[in-house]
């Protein structure tokens, strides 16, 4: 499935990245695939999804995936754009990155491999490039003035920075 190309319909990011926020996908993407961890790769049902809720991209800039055997990290609305997000001070929003999850980590137990990918992949790069500390990775729960779960109750914030500690990059 290939979604449109709707830059216009985006907030072009004007200021500098400070914060990285957490997500799982099962929070907006109601397709059963999106919510079940079945090794088949799975963007496809997030794209279903943005075309269903007519958003302009899917609402994070990557999503850690698992196809096959592995974890891999995939650009999904590119990190010039802003994500839509109501329910976070736009401060805030409008200098985060969001990555999400794909699955239900309310109901599925996180995989190590998974916290490995997420933080070597993603998170190290982006807290060097931007100067980005541990304590501004954020569970979207965090910042939401909702009462959501998200990104689940089984991830672990405290393991995600032991991972970044694993590689940092000095
Ligand atoms: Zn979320």
């Amino acid at each position: 499935m290939k979604l449109p190309f709707k830059p216009s319909l985006m907030t072009i990011r004007r200021k500098p990245v400070k914060w990285i926020i957490i997500h799982h996908t099962s929070e907006m993407y109601l397709q059963p695939a999106a919510k079940i961890d079945n090794q088949i790769y799975q963007i496809n049902s997030l794209n279903k999804g943005v075309l269903e809720m007519k958003q302009a991209d899917i609402n994070y800039h990557f999503v850690i995936d698992k196809i096959g055997e592995d974890y891999s990290a995939i650009t999904c609305r590119p990190f010039v754009y802003l994500c839509d997000w109501d329910d976070i001070d736009p401060m805030i929003n409008e200098r985060s990155l969001h990555i999400a999850l794909m699955g239900d980590y309310d109901i599925k137990q996180p995989e190590k491999r998974m916290y490995e990918v997420l933080a070597y992949k993603l998170l190290n790069p982006f807290m060097k490039m931007f100067g980005i500390t541990p304590a501004k990775i954020k569970f979207h729960r965090d910042v939401s003035i909702e009462d959501i779960t998200c990104p689940g109750d089984l991830l672990d914030l405290n393991v995600i920075v032991a991972q970044t500690r694993r590689f940092v990059l000095k």
